[in-house]
């Protein structure tokens, strides 16, 4: 790599290294064979390769069942639905979040409430939680933000005071484990994300874990019609052209191409994730030094599933802020992101629902700092020597590598 940024000027330099995009999926050749063969077996939608995919994958967490669903947006959506959620409802949502954890609710004709989030790990503040609930209030929907899980054990206090459930947002959470309690089995309900950028990819899915009977078979029948349990099945030579509609259902369910994917991919998890891991503690050592940052908090008593690696810039240390510098990593050829715009922030939220900054002094703090680095398997040491020693020249104002 010298040798090469030592044939000429910048130019040069951009020219010889390929663009770092922010994400890039690790999809192998595994995933393309299981595809390719369910696509020959016939099964176009949802049949045995899902089948199989939720049994492995509700033992991998350690869950009681594992229903699948055609994304994160969809499970929650299901979740609210099964739990009853409805008009004249709240639910405690964190302010740093995807909008569909909040647009769901709105969705169910309930009202979804902001919660401030704790200064360090930017996951839901318990405190503000417990100073936003009210006699409406039905459920808290914690998101494990960036993998690291949210401090269950208060959040579940909190919950028990007030005689309501916990639906755990885990799109960045697989696999991730609170007091050696495995995320998937702490909350009423557990759902997670397959989206292309996500730990574990289908390219658009989702499951929704739970230990309850009752919540499953809702959840099971729901995703497709509100069909009674197994309507697939008519399909089979076993099944037959009867079935009932037992309640106006959704048409949420996964498909098997994306089924036997996710079954390649469940058995990769563990390498994907050492792969992640070591990335990250190659970042922590190269920007040990550098206090124009924060790193990412880790608290010791979690196992973090490290889906982002989101520092924060000290805009009181660097010579430029974080748009700034996410404009000179780009220069430079790097793809960065930010996790999340906070929800008070978008026009929805702020304009319809009356969100207000000073309600959340924590995200209006962090959000101006926060800046998402590229982390995922594909990428390799000298990916991570790049984006750290380029990140580091933009905190002092300069471009390249
Ligand atoms: C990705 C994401 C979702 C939505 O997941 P989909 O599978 O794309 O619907 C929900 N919540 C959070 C926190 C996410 O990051």
């Amino acid at each position: 790599m010298s040798s090469e940024e030592n044939r000429g000027g910048k130019a040069d330099v951009a020219a010889a290294e390929p663009p770092l995009p922010f994400y890039r999926p690790a999809i192998g050749e595994d995933e393309i064979r299981a595809v390719s063969e369910t696509l020959r077996s016939g099964w176009l939608t949802m049949g045995p390769k899902t089948r199989e995919f939720e049994a492995e994958f509700a033992r991998f967490v350690g869950a009681r069942h594992a229903v699948a669903v055609s994304s994160a947006t969809a499970g929650l959506h299901l979740g609210l639905d099964a739990l009853g959620i409805g008009p004249g409802d709240e639910v405690l949502v964190p302010d740093i979040t995807f909008t569909s954890t909040a647009a769901t609710v709105v969705h169910r004709g309930a009202r979804p409430i902001g919660v401030d989030v704790e200064s360090d790990t930017l996951n839901m503040n318990p405190s503000d939680a417990a100073r936003k609930m009210s006699p409406r209030t039905r459920l808290v929907v914690p998101v494990h933000f960036a993998g690291h899980p949210c401090p269950m054990d208060e959040i579940e206090r909190l919950a028990s005071r007030h005689s309501i459930p916990i639906m755990e947002d885990a799109a960045h959470a697989l696999p991730a484990a609170f007091r050696g309690r495995r995320i998937g089995t702490i909350g009423k309900l557990t759902v997670f994300s397959f989206y292309a950028t996500k730990n574990l990819t289908t390219g658009e899915g989702g499951m929704v874990t739970t230990d309850e009977d009752d919540l499953a078979a809702k959840i099971r029948s729901r995703r497709l019609h509100g069909m009674n349990h197994d309507a697939w099945r008519r399909y089979t030579s076993e099944g037959s052209w009867r079935y009932d509609v037992s309640y106006p259902g959704y048409k949420y369910n996964m498909t098997d191409p994306e089924a036997a994917m996710g079954l390649v991919q469940l058995r990769r998890l563990p390498d994907l994730q050492k792969r992640r891991l070591a990335l990250v503690e190659h970042y922590r050592r190269l920007l040990a030094e550098t206090e124009e940052i924060e790193l990412p908090a880790e608290r010791a008593d979690v196992e973090h599933a490290w889906h982002l690696f989101v520092v924060r810039v000290r805009s009181e240390k660097a010579a430029v802020g974080r748009d700034q510098v996410v404009r000179l990593l780009g220069e430079a050829g790097i793809g960065t992101s930010v996790h999340f715009i906070p929800l008070h922030e978008h026009s929805y939220y702020r304009d319809v629902l009356g969100w207000r900054a000073e309600d959340f002094p924590n995200s209006t703090a962090a959000f101006p700092r926060m800046l998402s680095l590229p982390l995922y398997p594909a990428m390799t040491g000298a990916d991570v020597d790049r984006v750290a020693r380029a990140l580091q020249r933009a905190l002092r104002g300069k471009t390249g590598a």
